[in-house]
This record gives structure tokens, C-alpha cells and sequence, in this order.
């Protein structure tokens, strides 16, 4: 069948991530039988998927770190439902390009799993307490220690050992390691870029939650539909168009009608362009993408400035709101109490993270326990604590 027109073409199929028997990158710790019906990576999707790590991104801060009272803020994204929609825009990239589609759905399910509470005011803040102990947090390499480690879910051995794949995109979904950085990090290919299934969901990623966060930002009423209409030219033709085609439309309803015709062309110019890239490189197997002079996952230069004009309003008008600033400064006091609270008394700890102290030390170990916490659990353990 011919491609459509606007229909990316598949990639060279040598491109994939290969998810067969034979394949180096399906290596698990433990070795494991194949399972008689599914792939390597979709058993890693639905391990991902089932961890405990996984079901508290419910209760972890997207964009609004205390859901407004009124009106009620039900459907606004948490880590969750955001991880879902990152997990749905990656699977539709990947199957668009012909690549590995199980990989691509298994790394987008773990790419928030390694959030701290509190979204990025939380992660600076577990940041900024480990960095008066020389040490750093970054949230992909937490992801690595959860799926790894933390997560205890089989008599044979810790963590869901995971394929090779997966866990190399988990730690390089968003970020390169050069070469001897981490030395825990030698097995994944060091130096190399990672697969384009991986590259893939750092984009997704974006794309999801600029879309998303305009969509709650305007139904918080921090936002207003003018302000983001004269800020971004592509959604104010869009929304245009929709009051155009739907005159007596709801007023929220030609609102969606943008933000999804929004979407659709960021996610179709990214298939379009990493297209692009692959052809213009010449790139036909995997091995040419891991030594590729630079990241192939981008959107075309018109698109890309559309990106970079919504990211900068979003950070000025929603990230940074002065209703916002409010909620960063609460959520870095409370994860600063909790931090010093427990490094005074570790014996507020759980047995299994006390554990952790001979080999990972003090400070390390009460951020990997801090990170694991919902909002809601480490609200509690503070006010416990601090007495408040
Ligand atoms: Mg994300």
C-alpha cells in the first residue's frame, strides 16, 4: 500500500531495536526462559507497569502540586496520567517510524518513575540537600536504582530485572553519559547515543506535557485563552479555525480542538523529521545511530520554535506564576525539614532503607527514601515529625 500523504515512511528496518531471541540487548541479570507468547519487552512493559513505583506516580505532582480547591482539580495530570500520555504519543511514534513499539511503550511506562514528590520544586530540593554531602540526585539514575534495587517483587532476585535495553533507555531517555562519567553505568554502552526508541520519549515527553500543561493551565484559570493565544501564533490559527468550523461551539470545546490539532502536528513533524535525519545520515542499522554525530529525535526548525515559544510562556505564566512560586517554596521546605529530620535520626526509617546505610551511606539513603514518597506520604511524615 502506498504511504498517504503526510504518512511518515517506515525507517530502515535495521534501525529497530531487535527484541528476538537472538537479540545482545534482551540480556537480563538473571537469566529467564522466554516467555512462550511475549516479547522480552512487553514483559518488561507490564513489570513496569505492575510495580509499586508505578502506582504511586498517582500521587505524585505533575505541574500542580496542590489540586486548586475550587473549582475541583480531579482532572488535572498527575505523574500518572502524564506518564500515560507520554506512553501513548511514544507508542504512535514509534509504530509511525517501524520501530520497536513494546521497547518504546516499556521505557515511556519508567520515564517519571524516579520523580521525587513534589514534581521539580521536589527534585531541586532532594537535589540541593545531597549537594552539601558532595553527592548529586538525577532522576534517570534513581529510575535505574528503583528498577534495579528498590523494586521487590520476585523471590529470585531483587528489582524486575529488566532487559538490557530497557534499562540503558531508562538511564539515557533524556540525557548522555560521555564515556567513564559513572561507573555504574559501564555496562550501557557509554559514550554512545542511545537507540531511537529512547530518544524518542524525551520528545514524546515534551510534547505531552506542553500540550497537557496548557490544557490545565488554562482549566485551572491561572491561564487565560488570550494570553495563550498571543503567545502562540500556531494555537491562536488553530483555535481560529475550530471557532470558525464550530461556531456555537462550548467555548472549551474549540479549546481542545486547538490544543489536538496542537499536538497531532508536533507529534506528526517529529515522525516527518527524524525521517528527515535518518535519510540525510545515511543511517540503516542501529549501530549507525548509536555513532550518529548528534541525537536524530528533533522536531523540523518552524516546529521546534513553536516548542521553545510554548516552554517559555508556560515557564513564565504557569511554572513560575506567583501562585506557583507559593506551592515551590512549601514543597522545598518540607522535603528540607524531612531530609534534616532524618538525617538526625535514621532510625525514622524503614528496617529495609536503614539497611542500605553500610553501602550506600546516610545521606544517599534517606534521598532514595524521600524520592520514593508520594505528596501526600511525605506531607504526613513531616508533620509528624516536625510536629506541626
Ligand atoms: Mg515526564
Amino acid at each position: 500500500m502506498a504511504p498517504r500523504a503526510g504518512q511518515p515512511t517506515l525507517l530502515p528496518p535495521g534501525i529497530a531495536v531487535c527484541g528476538d531471541a537472538s537479540s545482545p540487548l534482551i540480556r537480563r541479570a538473571w537469566p529467564e526462559p522466554p516467555h512462550v507468547y511475549r516479547s522480552a519487552f512487553a514483559r518488561d512493559a507490564a513489570r513496569i507497569l505492575h510495580a509499586r513505583a508505578f502506582r504511586r506516580l498517582a500521587g505524585k505532582t505533575q505541574v500542580f502540586t496542590r489540586l486548586p480547591a475550587d473549582p475541583p482539580g480531579d482532572h488535572l495530570r498527575t505523574r500518572l496520567t502524564h506518564t500515560l500520555e507520554v506512553t501513548q504519543i511514544s507508542r504512535t511514534l514509534a509504530t509511525a517510524l517501524g520501530l520497536n513499539a513494546e521497547l518504546a511503550e516499556a521505557l515511556a511506562l519508567a520515564h517519571d518513575i524516579g520523580h521525587p514528590p513534589f514534581g521539580h520544586a521536589g527534585e531541586k530540593a532532594v537535589d540541593r540537600a545531597l549537594r552539601a554531602y558532595g553527592l548529586s540526585f538525577d532522576h534517570n539514575l534513581h529510575a535505574l536504582r528503583i528498577v534495579t534495587w528498590f523494586e521487590e517483587r520476585y523471590p529470585a532476585f531483587r528489582g524486575l530485572n529488566l532487559t538490557l535495553a530497557v534499562r540503558e533507555g531508562i538511564v539515557k531517555h533524556s540525557r548522555d553519559y560521555p564515556a567513564g562519567e559513572y561507573q555504574e553505568l559501564a555496562e550501557y554502552f557509554p559514550g554512545d547515543f542511545p537507540p531511537l526508541e529512547a530518544q524518542l520519549i524525551d520528545l514524546a515527553d515534551e510534547v505531552a506535557y506542553l500540550t497537557a500543561d496548557l490544557d490545565d493551565g488554562l482549566a485551572s484559570g491561572i491561564l487565560s485563552v488570550g494570553e495563550v493565544r498571543d503567545a502562540l501564533p500556531s494555537f491562536r490559527d488553530l483555535h481560529d479555525a475550530a471557532l470558525g468550523a464550530y461556531p456555537k461551539a462550548a467555548p472549551r470545546l474549540a479549546i481542545y480542538e486547538a490544543l489536538r490539532g496542537l499536538l497531532n502536528a508536533l507529534v506528526t513533524d517529529l515522525a516527518q523529521e527524524v525521517r528527515a535525519r535518518v535519510a540525510e545520515l545515511g543511517a540503516v542499522t542501529l549501530a549507525d545511530i548509536r555513532r550518529a554525530p548528534a541525537r536524530l529525535v528533533h522536531l523540523s526548525a518552524g516546529m521546534d520554535a513553536t516548542r521553545a515559544a510554548a516552554k517559555e510562556f508556560l515557564y513564565a505564566r504557569l511554572y513560575n506564576s506567583p501562585e506557583m512560586e507559593e506551592l515551590h517554596a512549601y514543597a522545598e521546605r518540607v522535603v528540607r525539614e524531612l531530609f534534616a529530620i532524618l538525617m538526625a535520626e535514621p532510625a525514622l526509617m524503614p528496617e529495609d532503607h536503614q539497611a542500605q546505610i553500610p553501602t550506600e551511606g546516610l545521606a544517599r539513603t534517606v534521598a532514595d527514601y524521600i524520592a520514593g514518597m508520594t505528596d501526600a506520604y511525605i506531607e504526613q511524615l513531616w508533620a509528624r515529625h516536625s510536629g506541626r
